[in-house]
């Protein structure tokens, strides 16, 4: 086994108690990842949504996670300060059963990219943008072994992979093959 590494893992921390539901967090990530950038806030293009639920006075912040193929079945209901959010609230996922986090012309999954950007962001823009101190941006050293490098490197080609098949075929004829191979 390699000599383990250290690395930098970069979170974005919420406090549920203090969001107000303003959705600045959103428009500062759609008008990131605009094209060109900054040109439009079209909430579609954002990877953070917040779910709003105004009858029960619940706003949840949620940054996109990556892509499912299926719904899952181990859906879960979570109490959080006496209030209940339902079953896929709380989920970061590109899935079939909403509408969430795909991109509007080419329907790929959108995935929090933490703003990469030449040169870097100091804080995330919709840390940035979050007045009321709900989001906030931190670095954390760890330590990984090389399998854990090789494993990221791989994850991140078949997601490349993956966008590229996509781009040239269409989402639903790249999901249709993925699963009649993976039915065999
Ligand atoms: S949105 Fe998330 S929790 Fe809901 S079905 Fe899809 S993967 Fe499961
Ligand atoms: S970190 Fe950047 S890409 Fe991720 S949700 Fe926030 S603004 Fe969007
Ligand atoms: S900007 Fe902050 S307070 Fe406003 S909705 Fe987003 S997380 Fe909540």
């Amino acid at each position: 086994m390699g000599k383990p590494e250290k690395r930098i893992v970069k979170e974005i921390n919420v406090d549920l108690s203090k969001c107000n539901g303003c959705r600045a967090c959103e428009k500062a990530c759609a008008a990131f990842h605009a094209k060109p950038k900054y040109s439009s806030f079209n909430p579609a293009r954002s990877r953070i949504k917040v779910v709003i639920d105004e009858r029960n006075d619940q706003w949840i912040p949620v940054r996109a996670g990556g892509y499912t193929q299926a719904e899952c079945n181990g859906r879960n209901r979570y109490v959080i300060d006496g209030k209940e959010y339902s079953e896929c609230a709380l989920c970061p996922a590109s899935c079939p059963s909403r509408s969430w986090f795909k991109e509007p012309d080419s329907g790929l999954p959108l995935k929090c990219d933490m703003c990469e950007d030449i040169p870097p962001l100091e804080e995330p823009m919709c840390v940035q943008m979050c007045g009321r101190g709900c989001l906030t941006y931190v670095e954390r050293e760890v330590t990984v072994t090389e399998r854990q490098t090789r494993e990221a490197e791989s994850q991140m080609e078949l997601t490349t992979a993956y966008e590229s098949l996509v781009k040239r075929h269409g989402q639903k004829k790249v999901v249709d093959t993925f699963s009649r191979l993976s039915n065999r």
